[in-house]
């Protein structure tokens, strides 16, 4: 069985690195030959917008799935007529526009926050009258780390944000003064089986997912979030990995928005969960039985950005991996990560800030 990956990068590297034990093979498709996904599978190279090099990743390949949401959606679509294709193409078409993602929220009475669909500056001025200040502009597609998106505190804040953004369809959001961030991470099968991961704690630095804890052990939340994720997953007639973020807001989840695909908090199942997300994504594509997605121990993911922190004084640490992307180090990219099981809560804590002290130097 071959699986092709749209996308070559941490993710699909993961994703790749899960299935050698199922014997699956993979190919990435990716506009750069040097991605890290190249280091462990072919890389088909060729631009994600052009029909033709999703053509050629497809014909030598059972079975597509993607890593990456920027993807045409009319040329995956194409490839959806021969091949099956994982997580359905329109859940990627909703997901890559905060627009449809956030209708489709309220349609699905997912609590989600205020907003608005932003055109031109009379809409931003309407829009900002209607939702209060502070609000948060974004454009409505390829936005991702916090970028592409402003807070407008003070009337000053609109017209320049509106100008900065502008030219391009935007979403003024009402501003969610959250105490916390949380995600979960789900999986649901082509036969129908699903299972959901506890909820986990997110903290973002300037937009980027920096910590992970996992699990946020709380079970209102976790069943309000399960509910959530399963009404996504039905009305798609999904398979594969799914995740939602949401705000906490007053003790109840407000969502932010949702990724087809494997996701960068739900890297501590790697060796914190019984089942890792990126073996549970592959399960479920191929219709196999999904696996335990029970913790197994206290955990979390610290993201290394911009550069690695010293391998080895990380790795001394009990109960730490270390996953390097091989990328070449840039300020505000992602090259690796570590996860962290401890045996309980104070011990996994005292671990992640031994951990940010490396980083941070
Ligand atoms: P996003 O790209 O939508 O995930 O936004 C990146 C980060 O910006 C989030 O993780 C939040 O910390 C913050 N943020 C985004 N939207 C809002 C909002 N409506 N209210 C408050 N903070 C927000």
């Amino acid at each position: 069985m071959k699986i092709g990956v749209i996308g070559a990068g941490q993710l699909g590297r993961m994703l790749a690195l899960a299935g050698y034990p199922l014997a699956l093979q993979f190919r990435f498709l990716d506009s750069s030959a040097s991605s890290p996904g190249g280091q462990v599978a072919p890389i088909v190279t060729g631009a994600f917008d052009d029909p033709g090099s999703l053509e050629r990743l497809a014909a030598d390949v059972d079975l597509v799935t993607y890593e990456f949401e920027n993807v045409p959606v009319a040329a995956l679509q194409k490839v959806a007529r021969t091949h099956a294709v994982w997580p359905p193409v329109e859940a990627l078409r909703v997901s890559q526009d905060r627009l449809l993602e956030k209708q489709l929220f309220e349609k699905l009475r997912i609590p989600t926050p205020a907003f608005r669909a932003i055109d031109s500056l009379g809409d931003l001025e309407a829009g900002v009258k209607a939702l209060g200040l502070p609000c948060v502009l974004k454009t409505r597609r390829l936005g991702y780390d916090g970028k592409g998106q402003r807070d407008l505190r003070k009337p000053a804040d609109v017209e320049p944000a509106g100008r900065a953004l502008g030219g391009v369809p935007l979403i003024l959001e009402g501003f969610v003064d959250f105490e916390r961030e949380v995600s979960i991470v789900g999986v649901r099968s082509t036969t129908g089986e699903v299972r959901c991961y506890p909820i986990v704690a997110n903290t973002h630095r300037e937009g980027i997912l920096r910590v992970t804890l996992a699990p946020h052990r709380h079970p209102a939340l976790q069943k309000a979030a399960e509910t959530h994720l399963k009404r996504v997953m039905k009305h798609f007639g999904y398979a594969g990995v799914l995740t939602i973020e949401f705000f906490v807001r007053r003790g109840k989840l407000v969502a932010n928005e949702m990724a087809p695909r494997v996701h960068n908090s739900g890297h501590w199942t790697i060796e914190g969960a019984a089942t890792s997300q990126f073996e549970n994504h592959l399960r479920a594509i191929l219709g196999l039985p999904l696996g335990d997605t029970r913790p197994v121990g206290h955990c979390a993911m610290i993201n290394f950005i911009g550069g690695m922190p010293p391998r080895d004084e990380v790795l001394a640490l009990p109960g730490v991996h270390w996953h390097d992307y091989g990328k070449e180090p840039r300020p505000g990219r992602k090259v690796g990560h570590c996860t962290i099981v401890a045996g309980s809560a104070v011990e996994r804590d005292r671990l992640v800030r031994k951990v940010l002290r490396k980083v941070d130097r």
